[in-house]
């Protein structure tokens, strides 16, 4: 089986490698400019293959796919959102391996770094949509305006709508990438009342979308989802919310580092307090890792270094959706919204206070979490 899967691998991206790349440079050349050597890259090889469920075997095939990556061509298009997600890749000025490969894809059009603009553009565009026509990836950023016809989001002198581009970039795409929760579940432009009646892409396409949430997710999903379909020519298995489960298969719960004081019911009651001090489990302030499908308790972000529990706040479930209605209040536990039927925060509040057994805890950790959706098995 392994055997196989590395064959198809490697024809796959000996056939990719006869595809023109974008430039003069090689990733070679990209990584040592920025003081990163082979043996880091082949460290982060060997995570991302880990992180793609693939076995130690497969080190070399995904540094080659990772070498590879400037051979599909990617559009990247902008709908209603704050450009975050973008900004998180880009702006890094310690990049890591992710960043950098990010750097190195093959980006045909993406308006917020290309230097052309208005009917340039436009061309710019037209042209790739027509050269690359079934085999570019196209990664969205951004929920999809669809109210009025979609008129309240419009791009340069045609004012054709983001609606209609994104439905005409699609027929051409031979993968679409949503990036980040707006382009994924309509994030903040869906929260309430939603005025211009913004979605999640996949609501208005007929064809199959890979949703990378996160408010922004983190390069690795970003640059993990890419790679796969680099080094499989398919779109990875995916849960319930067409998340790849490879990324989004775990609550941050599971492998929180403060667990072990959620399950000894030790919790910081207010924030700056001796709990704080000692890094209690920060369910009591808000975490929602409990309610939240995502790898950054195992992934971290900023080169593996930290993430938003470690650093002292609570997840706020940027991966789920609709999170900006259904997580608040943010800095407190969940009370009085779909989720307190299950009795979850009372059964915190109990633990704090007389601090229950381990099975008690457990019990209690166990109510919560199975009143969530469960992913696709
Ligand atoms: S509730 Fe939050 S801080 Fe506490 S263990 Fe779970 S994920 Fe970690
Ligand atoms: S810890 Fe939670 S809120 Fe923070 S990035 Fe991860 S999923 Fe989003």
């Amino acid at each position: 089986m392994n055997d196989a899967l590395m064959q198809k691998m490697k024809e796959r991206i000996n056939e990719l490698r006869k595809l023109p790349g974008v430039g003069s440079k090689t990733i070679k050349d990209v990584l040592e400019e920025n003081g990163i050597s082979r043996r880091d890259f082949l460290k982060w090889s060997a995570s991302m293959a880990a992180m793609l469920g693939l076995s130690s075997s497969f080190v070399p095939v995904v540094a080659e796919a990772a070498e590879v990556s400037d051979r599909l061509p990617v559009l990247w298009l902008h709908l209603a959102e704050c450009t975050g997600c973008s900004e998180s890749l880009l702006r890094t000025d310690t990049p890591s391996v992710d960043d950098l490969i990010f750097n190195y894809i093959n980006l045909q059009y993406h308006d917020t770094i290309m230097a052309a603009a208005g009917w340039q553009a436009e061309e710019n565009y037209e042209e790739a949509l027509n050269k690359f026509k079934g085999r570019l990836i196209l990664c969205v950023e951004g929920g999809v305006p669809t109210k009025d016809g979609g008129e309240y989001l419009t791009f340069g002198p045609h004012a054709e709508t983001g609606l209609e581009k994104l439905k005409r970039t699609a027929e051409a795409a031979g993968a679409i990438i949503a990036v980040g929760t707006c382009s994924a579940f309509g994030g903040i432009q869906a929260a309430a009342p939603n005025p211009t009646g913004a979605v999640g892409i996949h609501k208005v396409l007929n064809k199959p979308v890979i949703n990378v949430p996160g408010c922004p997710p983190s390069a690795k999903n970003i640059v993990g989802t890419i790679l796969y379909v680099i080094l499989f020519g398919a779109l990875p298995a995916v849960d319930n919310f067409n998340r790849p489960k490879f990324a989004y298969g775990l609550r941050i719960h599971d492998l929180c580092e403060r667990r072990g004081h959620f399950d000894a019911g030790e919790f910081v009651e207010e924030f700056g307090d001796t709990g704080a001090e000692n890094g209690f489990c920060l369910y009591k302030v808000g975490c929602k890792g409990p309610y939240t499908f995502n790898n950054c308790s195992r992934e971290r972000f900023n080169q593996h270094t930290s993430w938003p529990v470690q650093a002292g706040h609570g997840c706020i479930g940027c991966s789920e959706p609709d999170f900006w209605d259904a997580m608040k209040p943010y800095e407190k536990p969940l009370a009085d919204n779909y989720l307190a039927s299950i009795d979850a925060d009372a059964t915190a509040d109990k633990i704090g206070i007389t601090i229950l057994t381990v099975a008690g805890v457990a019990i209690a950790a166990h109510a919560a979490i199975s009143a969530m959706k469960n992913p696709k098995e």
